[in-house]
C-alpha cells in the first residue's frame, strides 16, 4: 500500500470552517495530505463576526497530541492561534520533546475585525520560545508590524522586516503582501549555510473580504512540504495556488465575509451520487 502523507494542524476551532482547524484540514486534503487537528482554543463566530474564545489547558493540548503521536508520523506540522504564553510554552515544548519536523508557524495575533487572539504580553515568547524551533514564520503586514515595531509601507520595510524576525532563530520567513497598497508582493527570506536568501512573489491584487486566506495559504505550505517539496517551490506554489484561489474559490456561505472553499486541484473531484428520485421504487 503506498504510504499517506500526513501533517498536524495545531489551531484554533472556527465552527463557521472559514479559518482555523477546519480550514487547515479542507486545505490538506485538497493536496491529498491526511490532516490531524489539535485543538489550542475553541472560537465563537460565524462569517460576520468573533464573538469571543476559550483557550483549552495545556494539558488537553498534550493529551490530544501524545496519542497521535504514538500512532503516526507526520510530514509537517502548522501551528496558527495560541491564546496565550502558558499554550506557546506547551506547544514549543511539545515541538521539542517529540522532535516535531517541518513546523510553520503562523502568528495569528488578532482578527480582521480586531479580536486580540494572543494576549500582546506573549509576543516576545512567541518570538523567543516558538520561532527559533520553527522552518518557516508566515506574518501578514500588520501581524510583521506588531512583531517588529517596524511601520511597513512598501516591499523594501518588508524586507528589513524580515531580516529582523530571522534574527529569533527561525528558517526562513515569509510576510505577506495582501495589505499593501496595488498588487500584492509576498517577501520570502531564507537563512542558508552561505547567507540570506531573498525572494519576492508578485500577484494581482483582488478586491475581495475573505475570511482565513492566512490559514489556507501557510496550511498549503504545510501541504506541500508534506508531499516532499522544498521550501521554496512550496511557498512558490502555495502563493500562485492561492492567486487561483481568489480567482476561483471565493465563496459566500454567510451574511458575512466569504471564505475559501474549492475541489481537488489536483485530483478528480469526488463523483456526486444523486438523491434518489421521488418516482424512484425504493
Ligand atoms: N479564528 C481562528 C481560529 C483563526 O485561526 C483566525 C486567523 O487565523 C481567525 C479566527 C481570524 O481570521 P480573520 O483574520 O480572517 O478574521
Amino acid at each position: 500500500m503506498e504510504r499517506t502523507p500526513k501533517a498536524l494542524s495545531i489551531a484554533g476551532y472556527d465552527p463557521s470552517g472559514g479559518a482555523g482547524i477546519l480550514a487547515d484540514l479542507r486545505t490538506f486534503w485538497r493536496y491529498g495530505v491526511y490532516g490531524v487537528g489539535v485543538i489550542t482554543a475553541i472560537t465563537f463566530q460565524n462569517t460576520q463576526k468573533v464573538l469571543g474564545f476559550s483557550p483549552l489547558s495545556p494539558e488537553d493540548i498534550e493529551n490530544q497530541l501524545l496519542p497521535l503521536i504514538q500512532d503516526m508520523e507526520f510530514e509537517a506540522v502548522k501551528v496558527g492561534m495560541l491564546v496565550e504564553r502558558e499554550i506557546i510554552l506547551k506547544v514549543a515544548q511539545l515541538v521539542e520533546s517529540y522532535a516535531l519536523r517541518k513546523v510553520i508557524v503562523d502568528p495569528v495575533l488578532k482578527s480582521s475585525s480586531g479580536a486580540d487572539l494572543l494576549e500582546e504580553a506573549a509576543y516576545d515568547t512567541l518570538k523567543e520560545r516558538l520561532f527559533p524551533l520553527a522552518t518557516l514564520v508566515t506574518p501578514n503586514i500588520p501581524e510583521a508590524e506588531l512583531l517588529t515595531s517596524i511601520r511597513i509601507g512598501n516591499v523594501s520595510d518588508m524586507e528589513r522586516a524580515a531580516e529582523e524576525l530571522l534574527k529569533t532563530g527561525v528558517k526562513a520567513v515569509l510576510i505577506k503582501g495582501g495589505h499593501l497598497e496595488g498588487d500584492p508582493v509576498d517577501v520570502l527570506k531564507v537563512r542558508r549555510n552561505d547567507g540570506v536568501r531573498t525572494y519576492r512573489f508578485w500577484s494581482k491584487k483582488y478586491e475581495a473580504d475573505v475570511h482565513g486566506t492566512g490559514c489556507v495559504l501557510s496550511s498549503s505550505v504545510v501541504a506541500l512540504l508534506s508531499l516532499g517539496y522544498d521550501l521554496i517551490t512550496a511557498v512558490s506554489v502555495a502563493v500562485s495556488d492561492m492567486a487561483e484561489n481568489f480567482k476561483k474559490a471565493i465563496v459566500k456561505v454567510g451574511k458575512g465575509r466569504s471564505v475559501i472553499f474549492t475541489g481537488s486541484i489536483d485530483q478528480e473531484k469526488p463523483s456526486i451520487v444523486p438523491p434518489p428520485s421521488k418516482t424512484s421504487p425504493l
